[in-house]
């Protein structure tokens, strides 16, 4: 099924979340994704400054500062990426004041007013000249792109959840459906700290206040991801490995550099097949749910969080999770020269079935 979000879309939520939180490294590896997904430099350099007027000039520069580090890292190892339009300067005689209430207004659907305004109207002349004035008008990124980048920023900040059912009500306004809403959050799962998109996802639910099946299944997938992962992010399906795996697993590769390590999580009643780790063997460090490891010719081990399995090169076994619970372990590939790894019969529904 064709993700409702197009890939520069899926690219640009990780970019503004990781910002927003300020998790550089896990934002170096998303602006890298997002270049290489489509985005010009000044499309990112603009969602970046827009960036400052949600989550503030330090998360805003730090952010820059590391783009700009990974746009010179891709110039000296001779990638070319598109550089993009500059934004169009407004006209001479721009009233940044009017110009940002008709755009507020616009946006929202109707003129933006209240006692908090009447309170501290200086807020009110700024959200209007300063954001939706000058910001909003620059043309580098259409205002859906904007509003998803908004989302995106509030998930990651705790306390914002007013200002976070606001904008998908904002957004939805402004022609995103809330099949891409639930999209986004299944893209935040995937790509950032877990507690962001547990966030995101909790005022969505608030939001569409309806218990339509489709909400209900998308609930429960996320909520059932959560449970057995709540360290790491979920990651992608687990495609390249699934011929091994019976049921559906995901993986996040968290280093490929000297020590491989990965983080696997299963779903109810999904487990690999027997298999054997060559030479270098394998460590599992359980983050989350409940699961099994059982050695060849021994008894099951039951697994829950914080438990460590160290698993001798050549030992035939096989690992997953418990039939009724999400299951979650970081896999660290001890390095070996020659290791390998063989993948063998799967573990019977008869034998798995006996597990309680
Ligand atoms: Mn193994």
């Amino acid at each position: 099924m064709q993700n409702p979000l197009n890939a520069r879309q899926q690219a640009i939520i990780p970019i503004a979340a990781l910002a927003a939180r300020g998790d550089m490294e896990t934002l170096t590896l998303a602006l890298h994704e997002g270049l290489d997904a489509g985005l010009s430099v000044n499309e990112v350099k603009e969602l970046l400054v827009q960036l400052y007027a949600y989550c503030g000039f330090p998360r805003s520069l730090n952010a820059l500062g590391c783009f700009m580090a990974v746009v010179n890292a891709r110039k000296d190892s001779g990638i070319v990426d598109e550089e993009g339009a500059e934004p169009t300067p407004p006209p001479q005689d721009w009233d940044s004041l009017a110009a940002g209430t008709a755009t507020q207004t616009q946006l929202v659907g109707k003129s933006v007013s209240g006692p908090l305004f009447d309170f501290a109207p200086g807020i009110d002349v700024y959200l209007k000249a300063h954001l939706f004035g000058d910001i909003f008008q620059r043309d580098v990124l259409d205002w859906p792109t904007r509003e998803l980048a908004t989302l995106s920023a509030l998930a990651a900040i705790p306390g914002a959840e007013s200002q976070l059912k606001s904008h998908f009500a904002i957004s939805q306004h402004n022609g995103i459906t809330t099949e891409q809403l639930h999209a986004f959050v299944a893209v935040l799962a995937a790509k950032c700290p877990v507690d962001i998109a547990t966030h995101a996802h909790a005022v969505l639910s608030q939001y569409l206040n309806d218990s339509s099946s489709k909400t209900a299944r998308a609930d429960a997938g996320i909520n059932a991801a959560f449970d057995g992962n709540s360290v790491f992010p979920r990651g992608e399906k687990n495609e390249a490995y699934a011929k091994y795996f019976t049921g559906t697993s995901y993986l996040t590769m968290l280093s490929r550099e000297g020590v491989t390590i990965g983080n696997v999580a299963f779903e109810p009643g999904c487990r690999n097949f027997w298999h054997i780790h060559h030479q270098g063997g394998q460590i599992l460090l359980v983050t989350g749910g409940r699961g099994w490891y059982q050695a060849w010719g021994e008894p099951a081990r039951e697994l829950k969080t914080g438990d460590v399995v160290n698993i001798p090169p050549g030992t035939k076994h096989w690992h997953g999770a418990a039939h009724d619970s999400w299951f979650a372990h970081i896999a660290v590939e001890v390095p070996a020269p020659g290791a390998s790894n063989e993948w063998l019969e799967p573990v019977s529904d008869e034998e798995y079935s006996r597990l309680p």
